[in-house]
């Protein structure tokens, strides 16, 4: 982990959240390559769930809500964690985060530390909205971006031609006033979701085959996405620790550094949503239902991680990031051998100039070329294009790929049609 943060910081993936004031605890900002990672892993995710199908349409709810769907939603009242405090240092933990807990106790070695008794904690974190003092409301940053799907089922169905199977897919932050935030950006107070609210008919048949259609497509879209499938596992949610919505739960976990850890959670919601808001569906036989919902509710900043630390690699002479070229920040990286010889410059700029229009491409004429070689590594790109005196020549450039470190010579004119075949 540790060499995983230092890189992101090197590279300008993820920066502490407002560092040059102290930092904001529970935050992190994306630099320019952690920014495209993000980009790619949303747009990835949404032509998979909206473009590539016909029973999804995607929405983007407004961020502050009025404050009744967080009670109508149970949240309110259920969108807790237990908190405990240490007595002696008065830190404060999460009751049900056994290894937190102790690694604690290890810092008092010596001393017997006492707990208080778990309270309930809510999670929803409050905002002011309005201009007059005292006349403020109170609204809630929303703590999970599902309720505007769910608050516009009826806009849905009724602008759009969905009929039941159909899912409201959408990706945005999401705020949480967790106990701990730590593990990096793995729990942060602002975090972004992408998920999708399936909607079904209600019964335990078609909520059980979608629940496992959706486990499926879920798992494979991280796997084709190049996830080391035995890193891996789906985990059950016991009922104790199910959200106050779930008739059943399982877990998409990845064995991080820090252990198994869950990055996406499949849930039944039953009509559990619906129902609180008083929605429903009317059949193609004109009768009325309330229709079940299959939830997949992925969080971008916990993938993120998980694909960079999954795509970390290191021997003796160098470190990459072996990335799915799809997500990867820069498709192609465009080099002239000898930064001091003209021809090749311009010869290369003029690649460089031609591919940007349809790749993220990267410019890099400092240093010798085997350090440009390492810098476009550790950002992941998987090829680089070397313009040589061969090139002035014969028209062809090499091509350098991040993870075998061959270099193969091509043709100049067809780099367009090569990259956009290997991306394909
Ligand atoms: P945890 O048990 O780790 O607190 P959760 O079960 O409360 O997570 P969900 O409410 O199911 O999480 O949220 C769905 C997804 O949103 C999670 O799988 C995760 O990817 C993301 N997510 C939730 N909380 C955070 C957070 N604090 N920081 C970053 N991502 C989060």
């Amino acid at each position: 982990m540790e060499k995983l943060v230092a890189l992101c910081k090197r590279r300008g993936f993820i920066y502490p959240g407002s560092e040059i004031y102290g930092g904001l605890q529970g935050t992190w900002d994306y630099g320019p390559l952690g920014a495209i990672l993000k980009q790619n892993i949303k747009q990835e995710w949404w032509k998979s769930m909206v473009q590539e199908r016909s029973d999804v349409v995607g929405v983007d709810a407004a961020i502050m809500m009025n404050p009744t769907v967080w009670k109508a939603s149970g949240h309110l009242e259920a969108f807790t964690d237990p908190l405990v405090e240490c007595m002696i240092c008065h830190s404060r933990f999460r009751a049900d985060k056994k290894e937190e807990i102790e690694t604690h106790e290890e810092t008092h070695k010596g001393e017997s530390v006492e707990w208080t008794e778990p309270k309930k904690f809510n999670l929803l974190v409050e905002a002011k909205l309005g201009v007059i003092e005292g006349e403020k409301q109170t609204v809630y940053l929303r703590g999970e971006i599902t309720q505007g799907a769910f608050v516009n089922f009826e806009n849905v169905v009724s602008s759009t031609r969905v009929k039941i199977p159909f899912g409201v897919a959408q990706i945005g932050k999401a705020f949480r006033n967790e106990i701990t935030p730590g593990n990096f950006t793995y729990r942060s107070r602002e975090f972004e979701q992408m998920e999708l609210e399936y909607f079904i008919e209600p019964s335990d048949k078609e909520g059980d085959k979608w629940f496992d259609y959706w486990k499926d497509q879920r798992m494979n879209w991280y796997v084709d996405l190049g996830f080391d499938k035995k890193k891996l596992r789906f985990r059950k949610h016991e009922d104790s620790e199910r959200a106050h919505y779930a008739k059943f739960a399982e877990d998409i976990e990845y064995e991080a550094p820090f252990g198994w850890s869950e990055f996406e959670g499949i849930h039944h919601r039953g009509d559990w949503d619906l129902s609180r808001h008083k929605l429903q569906y009317v059949g193609e036989d004109g009768q009325k239902f309330t229709p079940w919902v299959i939830e997949a509710s992925g969080g971008v900043d916990r993938s993120l991680l998980f694909f960079l630390i999954d795509s970390y690699r290191e021997d003796e002479k160098r470190v990459w990031l072996s990335l799915n070229p799809k997500l990867a920040p820069y498709k192609v990286a465009v080099f002239p051998l000898l930064a001091n010889k003209p021809e090749l410059v311009k010869r290369a700029k003029r690649i460089y100039e031609d591919l940007k229009p349809h790749f993220m491409t990267a410019w890099d004429d400092r240093g010798n070329i085997g350090k440009r070689y390492l810098s476009q590594d550790e950002a992941g790109t998987p090829w680089c294009v070397t313009v040589d005196f061969q090139t002035l020549e014969d028209s062809t450039v090499t091509i350098r790929d991040r993870d075998t470190g061959k270099q193969d010579r091509f043709k100049a004119d067809s780099l367009q049609s090569y990259f956009l075949k290997k991306l394909s």
